[in-house]
């Protein structure tokens, strides 16, 4: 079970232009407030996001340059619920205006909104051959299923299943999965209180975690892991399965 953003796709590009143009909307319906290119400050705190609302509320926040970001978002896990009642933002509504920004991009601009993604280069020939070891591979994710269906199909990547937001909270889906599965399961996420909030789960001991080396990090999101948080870099992942960490 893969996580998306950050473990199969570096979707940077694409995130700071599609929260760019949902804040804008939101506001006044200009983008002039906000660089064309990704904000330094964007790419930082991208570590930080868990849920597409976020990276359109660091790009509203930038836009009323509220100088209390960094601080406040590198401190405190529950950033972005606090911040936007802060700054009275409805969470449902920023997350609303980045699907309408991607929904129309993906009707009126396919190709070009597809070549905002560019997957790992290590990652699509890798999902190919779990196949060959008798592997299924579905993918978990925060995001709308119906992008990330369009982004694996461009690439030609067709996973058992897609979990996107709808279906609820990852370890709510991982549950249930555990329930059903009675099979050994691999789960691979970039952001490492997602793994941690796995483990604390006794209903998921049967999950493997693994933190990818390649996702959206901070600097010491790959020290000091638990035995039962296991390291995967490309080459690790490279390998055949049995031979995984
Ligand atoms: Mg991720």
């Amino acid at each position: 079970v893969f996580d998306f953003d950050g473990v199969i796709v570096d979707g940077l590009e694409e995130y700071w232009w599609s929260s760019r143009r949902a804040a804008s909307r939101l506001r006044d319906g200009s983008c002039d407030a906000l660089p064309r290119a990704v904000p330094e400050t964007f790419r930082r705190l991208r570590p930080r996001v868990h849920s597409g609302w976020e990276m359109v509320l660091i790009a509203l926040l930038l836009a009323e340059a509220a100088p209390e970001i960094p601080a406040a978002v590198e401190r405190d896990p529950a950033w972005g619920e606090r911040l936007a009642a802060a700054h009275g933002w409805d969470p449902g509504r920023l997350q609303e205006a980045l699907e309408q920004v991607r929904s129309e991009a993906l009707a009126m601009d396919r190709d070009g909104w597809l070549a905002r993604h560019r997957p790992y280069p290590w990652v699509p020939d890798r999902l190919r051959r779990l196949a060959d070891e008798g592997a299924d591979w579905a993918v978990l994710t925060t995001k709308a299923a119906v992008f990330t269906d369009a982004i694996l199909r461009s690439q030609d990547l067709r996973p058992l299943w897609i979990a996107g937001h709808e279906r609820g909270s990852k370890a709510a889906v991982l549950r249930q999965l555990v329930a059903e599965a009675g099979r050994p399961l691999r789960f691979l996420e970039d952001r490492r209180p997602t793994l941690e909030g796995v483990r604390a789960d006794p209903h998921l001991r049967p999950v493997r975690c693994y933190l990818v080396s390649w996702g959206y990090l901070t600097a010491s999101d790959g020290q000091n892991l638990p035995d039962d948080i296991r390291w995967l870099d490309p080459r690790a992942f490279g390998a055949p399965l049995a031979a995984w960490p």
